[in-house]
């Protein structure tokens, strides 16, 4: 496994790869959940590059830039043991230099959701992805559901700028509770962390009630917002019941497929989760 930083480095790693390259952009201090995009690429692709970079252009002011967790030798030990090629991390210096005024931004599909209540984050999301898809020039990317929104977004960005890439989109994987795999996982004490699977209950709560034929979007969105009320712990920022192809709210009866999402504080840290109305397993 090559390990480089520089962006002259990675050029040069990158020509010696076979073809297709499976690419995996994170934020490191990896999880199972990275995991199973590494071994998805791992199993369709010759090639399996990853990124690990913090990216301060996608975090607001307030948010936890400067307490992100980072760990890159127990990260490059786990990318080691599931056979990754080449490892990518670059420097903010070199993503960011001094000066640095160039944006990528999709429109409508940022407005709602994660966008609306974390202003200029996609912004900052799809310029690195695309700094990051311009320099690893991969044949397929990958990304989790558990991120919904952002995955939707990238994958209208790879339409929209013509970057010769298919995007492949993960199921979430939880803990044994529900909770769903995240770095941020590690900011929960142990009250909050047997609080935490509040999230996924909530979303299969109102998922049963859809399967059971509940289909008016504004009595599941209240559903899951009860349940989150009964967790004394938990404070829910937003919930959503959108269309999955817009994400556009759904007023009225529920036309699958839908995305149901919310972002929930638990102390002053921020989970999200998302489940899919009528697509058991993922986006696809
Ligand atoms: P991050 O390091 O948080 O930027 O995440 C890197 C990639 O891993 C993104 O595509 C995420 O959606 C994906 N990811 C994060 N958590 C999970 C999870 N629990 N299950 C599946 N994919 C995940």
């Amino acid at each position: 496994m090559k390990v480089v930083t520089t962006l002259q480095e990675l050029r040069a790693c990158r020509a010696e790869l076979p073809a297709p390259v499976g690419f995996v952009p994170t934020m490191g201090y990896l999880h199972e959940g990275h995991l199973s995009l590494v071994r998805a690429a791992r199993q369709e692709c010759a090639s399996v590059a990853v990124s690990i970079f913090v990216n301060p252009t996608q975090f607001g002011p307030q948010e936890d830039l400067d307490t992100y967790p980072r760990d890159l030798d127990r990260d490059l030990k786990l990318l080691r043991s599931e056979g990754v090629d080449l490892v990518w991390t670059p420097s903010r210096e070199e993503m960011y230099p001094p000066g640095y005024q160039t944006w990528v931004t999709v429109e409508d599909l940022t407005l709602p959701l994660e966008g609306k209540v974390r202003p200029g984050h996609f912004r900052g999301v799809t310029t690195i992805v695309s700094k990051l898809f311009i320099a690893v020039q991969p044949e397929k990317a990958y990304f989790g559901q558990k991120d919904a929104q952002q995955a939707l977004v990238i994958r209208q960005m790879v339409r929209d700028l013509n970057f010769p890439i298919e995007i492949k989109i993960c199921p979430t994987v939880r803990e044994p509770d529900g909770l769903a795999l995240s770095s941020r996982n590690v900011y929960l004490n142990a009250d909050q962390r047997k609080a935490a699977p509040v999230l996924y209950r909530a979303l299969r709560t109102a998922q049963e009630a859809y399967q059971a034929g509940e289909c008016d979007a504004q009595t599941l969105r209240r559903i899951v917002e009860e349940t989150i009320a009964r967790e004394p712990l938990a404070r829910l920022q937003y919930v959503s019941c959108a269309d999955l192809g817009s994400l556009q709210e759904i007023e009225g009866a529920v036309h699958s497929p839908a995305l149901l999402s919310i972002a929930v504080f638990i102390g002053s840290t921020r989970l999200i989760d998302n489940i899919i109305l009528d697509a058991p397993h993922d986006i696809e």
